[in-house]
């Protein structure tokens, strides 16, 4: 069955009666619609008052084809707690439009664990990531319009940094020229298009920590420098405060529900291979006070995502995770290991043993932050129990525990073991989080450190664009920001191709892009592009709608 086939049979509960499970009154929330909700500032203000609960990391091995199932392994997690009674809440990414229609697919779980209304959520959901790409053009063209209105800041139009964004996959709109026409229409220059999800609007709206936050993160924004090769930021057009106010409902976390009536919070979407890869900073501390275990997810392998909310994220909020579920599914190990993926569906455990080197370097990685950690062996009804008992078997070998969750399959039920394990991890072992480095050493020993440490490279090299940036970096002193590195999703390198646990590679830095309002410095490594395109045959063929408003091939 479709994995909207299986939403449409569910009906979520009021929107308000799932407030009420964390706590809140109705006059703190903002619905949209029966079952959607914003939670009010003062709602988060109300629950910030409350305890502190366990927070659950989920990542996964490097992504393959096969499907890991990070997103649904959280859900499933989830709803296992509170079949055990627990109060679980989740804190989730908002899906982006472009793999919607391109490739990936969803991001609201799948099967029998997956969050409510998906059809909603995974298309225009409460506005917020048109309100972030409505943000990103107002400030272009305000740019634009300033160089048309005399350049009074002597903007250098060669050397304006920020683009425009949209959050469709559209490799036409990488590079573009603008202003064409008369002299009326503008300055004609090149600009080009990144994907919202990937835009500093994104990495500002998920890292702010209140209103005021946000308009400080937007003007310090670097859009530009001038003839003289001055920097120029945001605050100089003066253009933050309304800025701010085109995302002043966007900052507000959304409320929904599990198919099992788990209170869930979806905000924020940055990429992990291009961005941040983390939901906001606002719904995780939402989650970590309005219940005891706050899960969330960071994208993509855990050489991303969970690195990015380990160095990144994890200084801003008030924890640290205190377990991490790292996800890994057979087909994936398989495919690692060199099995092709016409041939995913037969027993081969030489490949799974080939493959899980892949999981085992995560595994280590993981446990240098110095976080318990829990392996989900996410079952597909395709793995055979030989093959169930040599990855038990290998990552026990580690001296660590491993679940079979069944949580497409059967929802919470299928994920009890794994609930048992984390409970037992949160509240026997101890986290004692420890960052891979520290902000204040050289943006090239913090580079290194990343790649030497977590994607086993040999070395890093700087292309000389990257070096005279990195010089503009140190001239200016933002050095001092942690590294976003963007690379492929698929390896450990930046060789998408790499599979497995690849070692003794060059890690190549083409670019050095500093995001003053985001905080930390984006290194382009490889040939990573910030504005995907689509397949050959993009789900959006598959997509369809009948007369009554009955959506079909939605995953
Ligand atoms: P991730 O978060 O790692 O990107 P998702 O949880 O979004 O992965 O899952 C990707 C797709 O794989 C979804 O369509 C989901 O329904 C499917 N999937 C996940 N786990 C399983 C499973 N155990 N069996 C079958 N399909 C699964």
């Amino acid at each position: 069955m479709e994995d909207i086939e299986i939403a449409q049979q569910n009906t979520p509960e009021p929107i308000e009666k799932i407030a009420t499970k964390i706590g809140l009154t109705s006059d703190l929330i903002e619905p949209y619609s029966h079952d959607k909700a914003k939670l009010s500032m003062a709602a988060l203000q109300q629950l910030n008052q409350n305890p502190a609960g366990k927070l659950v990391l989920v990542t996964s091995i490097n992504p393959t084809p096969a499907g890991e199932g990070k997103s649904t392994v959280t859900v499933g997690l989830a709803d296992a707690l509170q079949r055990r009674g627990q109060h679980p809440v989740i804190a989730l990414r908002e899906p982006s439009l472009g793999p919607v229609m391109g490739m990936k697919g969803g991001a609201t779980g799948g099967g029998y664990a997956q969050v409510m209304p998906m059809a909603d959520i995974n298309l225009h959901f409460t506005g917020d990531m048109h309100a972030l790409t409505a943000a990103n053009n107002t400030l272009a063209a305000l740019i634009d319009n300033h160089l048309h209105q005399g350049n009074a800041l002597n903007i250098d139009p060669k050397r304006i940094v920020w683009k425009r964004a949209l959050d469709i996959n559209d490799r036409a709109l990488r590079e573009t020229v603008i202003g064409l026409g008369k002299p009326a229409n503008g300055e004609m220059r090149q600009d080009g298009f990144d994907i919202t999800v990937a835009s500093e609007m994104m990495a500002v709206l998920c890292l702010a920590t209140d209103l005021e936050d946000l308009k400080k993160r937007l003007g310090q924004i670097l859009i530009a420098y001038t003839k003289d090769r001055q920097p120029v930021f945001v605050r100089d057009l003066k253009v933050e405060g309304a800025l701010t106010v085109l995302l002043k409902d966007a900052i507000k976390p959304n409320l929904v529900q599990t198919l099992e009536h788990t209170p869930t919070i979806i905000h924020g979407g940055p990429f992990a291979n291009i961005a941040h890869g983390c939901n906001s900073i606002l719904a995780t501390e939402a989650a970590i006070h309005a219940g005891n275990y706050a899960l969330t997810e960071a994208g993509f392998g855990a050489d991303l995502g969970a690195e990015k909310f380990l160095d990144i994220v994890t200084p801003h909020l008030s924890k640290a995770p205190d377990v991490i579920v790292v996800v890994a599914t057979i087909r994936a190990l398989k495919y690692n290991g060199g099995q092709a993926l016409a041939e995913l569906n037969t027993e081969n455990t030489r490949a799974l043993e080939k493959g899980y080197l892949n999981l085992h370097r995560h595994l280590q990685n993981m446990q240098r932050y110095g976080i318990p950690v829990v392996v989900s062996i996410n079952r597909f009804t395709t793995d055979t129990e030989n093959e169930l008992a040599v990855l038990q078997d290998l990552i026990s070998q580690e001296g660590l525990t491993s679940a079979v969750t069944d949580v497409h399959e059967r929802g919470g039920e299928g994920g009890l073991d794994l609930a048992d394990f984390v409970i037992e991890a949160a509240t026997e072992e101890q986290s004692d989080y420890t960052r891979l480095y520290q902000d204040d050493r050289p943006v090239l020993d913090k580079l290194t450190t990343i790649a030497q440490e977590i994607y086993g490279a040999k070395d890093v090299e700087l292309t000389s664009k990257a070096k005279q940036q990195l010089r503009l970096i140190e001239k200016n002193g933002w050095d001092a920001m942690p590294i976003c590195i963007a690379k492929t999703q698929y390896s450990f390198s930046d060789q998408p191709k790499l599979l497995g646990a690849p070692s003794g590679f060059t890690l190549t830095v083409r670019d050095l892009i500093p995001k003053l309002g985001a905080g930390f410095i984006v290194a382009l490594a490889g040939n990573i592009l910030t504005m995907p395109g689509l397949p050959k045959h993009p789900a959006a063929e598959k997509i369809d709608i009948d007369r009554n408003g009955h959506i079909t091939g939605l995953f």
